[in-house]
C-alpha cells in the first residue's frame, strides 16, 4: 500500500429533499427549505441509512445551497439557526456528520454581499474541494446524493460517483445524467453498501 495514497472514502450529501423535507409556502406557492428550527422534518429512513455509512467507514458531509438571505426571504441569522439544528439532531447520539459546507449566495439575489456568482454555489466543486483537502477523501470511492440536477452536476464535477434522489418535489429535469437513482437516502445508502468501490 503506498503511503501518500488517499483512502479516506465520503458521502457529500445535499440536504433539502435528501435529509429533509421541504415546506410549502402558501403565499409564494411553492416548496422550499425550512426558515425556522420547528420546520426541520427529517425523512424517514435518514437516521439509519447515515448510522450505517458512518459504520461502513464513510465520512459525511452536507453541501447545501441556501440562498433565501442573499434573495431576502429569510434572515442569515435564521438560517444559521436551522443549520445548527440540524448537525444537534443529526449529531444527537455521535458524530454522523462530519462538517457542514453552505452557500449562502445567490447570483441574482437581492442582499448586498451575497448577491454574487461564487465558487461555493453548486454545481461548482469548491465545498466539495475543502473537504476532499482538509479530511484526505478519494473521489473514486466517494459519493454525491442530491434531488436536483446541480448536484448530480456537482457531483459529476467533482469526480464523484452519484445518486440522485427521485423525490416527490420533481426538481430534477434530466439534463445531467446520474449513475444511480433511488426513491430516497435509505435506498441511495443500500446501492452505495452494495457497490463497495
Ligand atoms: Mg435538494
Ligand atoms: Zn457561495
Amino acid at each position: 500500500m503506498g503511503i501518500s495514497r488517499k483512502v479516506k472514502k465520503a458521502v457529500f450529501l445535499d440536504r433539502d429533499g435528501v435529509i429533509n423535507e421541504l415546506i410549502y409556502n402558501e403565499t409564494g406557492m411553492e416548496y422550499e427549505p425550512p426558515h425556522r428550527t420547528e420546520d426541520i422534518k427529517i425523512i424517514k429512513g435518514v437516521a439509519e441509512a447515515l448510522g450505517k455509512l458512518r459504520d461502513n467507514g464513510f465520512e459525511l458531509f452536507i453541501i447545501s445551497n441556501q440562498p433565501d438571505y442573499a434573495k431576502g426571504k429569510t434572515s442569515l441569522d435564521n438560517l444559521s439557526l436551522v443549520r445548527n439544528k440540524f448537525m444537534e439532531i443529526l449529531n444527537k447520539d455521535r458524530e454522523i456528520v462530519k462538517e457542514d459546507f453552505y452557500c449562502y449566495h445567490h447570483p441574482e439575489g437581492v442582499t448586498d454581499g451575497f448577491s454574487i456568482d461564487c465558487d461555493c454555489r453548486k454545481p461548482k466543486t469548491l465545498s466539495v474541494d475543502k473537504a476532499v483537502n482538509k479530511y484526505e477523501i478519494d473521489r473514486s470511492s466517494s459519493w454525491m446524493i442530491g434531488d436536483r440536477e446541480t448536484d448530480i452536476e456537482c457531483g459529476i464535477n467533482s469526480q464523484l460517483n452519484t445518486i440522485l434522489i427521485k423525490n416527490k418535489y420533481n426538481l430534477y429535469h434530466g439534463k445531467v445524467k446520474p449513475d444511480y437513482t433511488a426513491d430516497d437516502l435509505f435506498s441511495a445508502a443500500k446501492i452505495i453498501l452494495n457497490k463497495k468501490l
